[in-house]
């Protein structure tokens, strides 16, 4: 197969991390017998130092011609960055929420994955930890409470402010699909999460979702309350596959379940629109503090390139080679600093890059 993928190395450890999962795709394409068309364009910091803008017209043509993108991580250290003195439209974050928009890219999927080797990072108690955890958040992107009308106002003396969210039917069923399709490549479970005992916009979301499970009867399906799962999340998170959800709550609940394995550098995600396209990028941010050093753990950039294989490629069997790889290293005692216990071997982003590399099979 022919991969034609656009890479975005963006700021800080960015560079470092994507150039090592072109690595170790380069490794699985060699293995597997396909072929990379890379394309690196620039984005955030590293754009406005060049052209002055976060995101250029012909970067996101670049990237929309492309199969899928691949991205390390924008932005800088807002304290001492030149980057933060510009208007907030022309700062390194606008060029995400641009290329995000530009590419409609609706669907946000952020696993969150205990490994048995990183339990003791697991904040929570052991015997919840021992059972280990392999969660996915699906997260609705481009509507609800942050794309809706707003305003502040003073009425009579008084400070005023509304927010509105807004979902039609149409939203809610191209993600509830979404989930259901990602669910049948896991354990085919979705725990689809509202606040329908108080909201009309989770009851429209509750219903459109039943509707959508009725295309998939081979995909179990529940509904929790919002409330509830957060509280779920940090009880017994071993009960969730795909948890399902608008944007606010996912935003929240995708930050709790990353921050419940303990280990930031491990966490992919990946964002999609209506067709096979998607953007991948680790969940974590351009760390400016360990720039440079090659330190960063470049394995959450990795994993999101696992799930470009398996979600933008369909090659399962590729994705779970990329996967094995990094369970390999981890059984093997490598741990970049981040990650690193007494006992373990300290290595750095190359090296992890290369023994990933050599773990492909
Ligand atoms: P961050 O995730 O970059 O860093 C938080 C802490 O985790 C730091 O101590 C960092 O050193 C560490 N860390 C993060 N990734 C690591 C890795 N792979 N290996 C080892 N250690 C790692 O969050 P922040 O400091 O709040 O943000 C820094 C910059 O990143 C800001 O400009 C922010 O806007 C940007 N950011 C970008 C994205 C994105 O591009 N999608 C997402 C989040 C933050």
């Amino acid at each position: 197969m022919e991969l034609h993928i656009v890479s975005i190395p963006g700021d800080g450890i960015g560079p470092e991390i994507v150039a090592e999962a072109k690595k170790v795709l380069n490794k699985v394409a060699e293995t597997y017998g396909h072929t990379i068309e890379w394309k690196d364009i620039l984005m955030g910091g590293a754009s406005i130092d060049v052209h002055g803008v976060p995101l250029t017209e012909e970067a996101v043509e670049q990237a929309k011609a492309a199969d899928a993108v691949l991205m390390g991580s924008i932005g800088g250290d807002a304290a001492t960055s030149p980057w933060y003195r510009l208007p907030p439209e022309k700062r390194p974050e606008a060029g995400l929420l641009a290329i995000r928009k530009a590419l409609n890219l609706f669907a946000n999927l952020r696993p969150a994955l205990l490994y048995e080797e990183l339990a003791a990072a697991c904040p929570l108690k052991e015997e919840i930890s021992r059972r280990g955890f392999d969660l996915l958040i699906m997260r609705e992107l481009t509507g609800g409470l942050y794309f809706g009308e707003r305003r502040t106002t003073v009425e009579d003396g008084v400070r005023r402010a509304v927010d509105t969210l807004v979902y039609n039917e149409n939203e809610i069923r191209r993600i509830a699909v979404k989930g259901f399709e990602i669910a049948r490549k896991r354990k085919k479970k979705v725990t689809s999460v509202d606040k329908a005992n108080v909201l009309d916009s989770s009851r429209l979301w509750r219903s459109v979702v039943e509707e959508v499970a009725a295309q998939y009867p081979d995909v179990e399906l529940s509904h929790m309350l919002v409330d509830n799962c957060a509280m779920q999340l940090v009880k017994d998170p071993a009960q969730f596959d795909v948890i399902l959800t608008e944007n606010m709550f996912g935003d929240i609940l995708s930050d709790e379940a990353s921050m419940v394995t303990g280990s930031i550098g491990m966490l992919p995600s990946a964002s999609l629109n209506d067709t096979k396209f998607g953007l991948y990028e680790p969940s974590h941010g351009s760390a400016p503090d360990i720039a440079g050093q090659d330190i960063a753990n470049p394995i959450a950039t990795v994993l999101s390139a696992a799930m470009m294989l398996r979600y933008s490629f369909d090659l399962d069997r590729e994705a779970d080679a990329v996967e094995r790889a990094v369970k390999k290293v981890l059984q093997d005692g490598y741990r970049t600093a981040d990650i690193w216990s007494e006992g373990c071997r300290k290595v750095g982003c190359r090296q992890m890059g290369d023994l990933l590399a050599e773990r492909i099979c």
